[in-house]
């Protein structure tokens, strides 16, 4: 019987909104705690040595809260502010590992809160979207190789081309919806692959389809590229005969190009 292993609603975006509150709240906390400890007479630290990680310490904190600021504005009114890109990007990859740590020690699985920050990179990247106004050519579509069918002879990931759409799996369909738009494709077998091929076309824009730690980690480097991701589903398990939802599909690009 068909296994409906991904069969999981979307996870709201004050999951890892919160948790980012909750790391910034933290470094805050800890930088009070170290301006009292620095006024004790009793401390036998050198005052020079606290102030010089208290100073840095502060402004780290406050730049992280702006930029989270900036997040939670850039989501509510479906826009980019200018300068404010800098700012969610140094927030996003200085905090983004606290914030998995956080949600460890609370029990919270670390895909839940990849589902949450997908869920988050997708309103900032339609939101960027909304200025950029991409061309058909300057989007590309990135797959995962998995969603090829397994007993399928043809090596479409070099020349994606080489499917016949036999149907046997969706590259037919994902095809068919691409080559109507003049859109590029490529179907890779993991990150780097990923990365030559953003490399080689240079887009504004990407739709990505993958799990959610490969999505996570694509989106964090690719910043400030607008990245939609798209969770694929495993109704076999992992990486095996995968699927994906292909009305989602047109439906990010048509976002993404009007
Ligand atoms: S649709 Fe294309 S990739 Fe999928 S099994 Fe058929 S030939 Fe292979």
């Amino acid at each position: 019987m068909l296994e409906k292993a991904h069969e999981k609603g979307k996870t709201p975006k004050r999951l890892f909104l919160g948790l980012l509150l909750a790391v910034a709240l933290l470094l805050l906390g800890t930088t009070f705690y170290l301006v009292i400890f620095v006024k004790d007479p009793r401390i036998f630290f050198s005052r020079k040595i606290l102030l010089g990680i208290i100073v840095p310490a502060l402004f780290f904190t406050l730049l992280f809260l702006c930029g989270l600021l900036a997040i939670v504005l850039t989501i509510m009114r479906k826009r980019t502010f200018p300068g404010l890109r800098w700012l969610i990007e140094k927030t996003l990859l200085s905090l983004y590992p606290f914030v998995l740590q956080i949600g460890r020690l609370l029990h919270i699985a670390q895909e839940k809160i990849e589902r949450s920050f997908i869920e988050v990179n997708n309103q900032m990247a339609m939101a960027s979207a909304t200025r950029v106004q991409v061309k058909a050519g300057e989007l590309l579509l990135l797959f995962p190789h998995c969603l090829q069918n397994d007993q399928c002879p043809y090596k479409i990931t070099r020349r994606v081309e080489n499917c016949r759409r036999c149907g046997k799996c969706q590259m037919g369909d994902i095809l068919r919806i691409s080559s109507s738009r003049g859109l590029r494709v490529e179907v890779v077998t993991g990150g780097t692959m990923a990365r030559q091929a953003v490399r080689k076309h240079k887009p504004r824009a990407i739709i990505a389809v993958a799990c959610e730690r490969d999505l996570t980690s694509g989106m964090l480097d690719s910043f400030p590229l607008p990245v939609i991701g798209i969770i694929n589903e495993r109704p076999y398990g992992p990486c095996f005969n995968t699927r994906l939802d292909l009305k989602a599909l047109e439906k990010a690009i048509n976002l993404l190009l009007n």
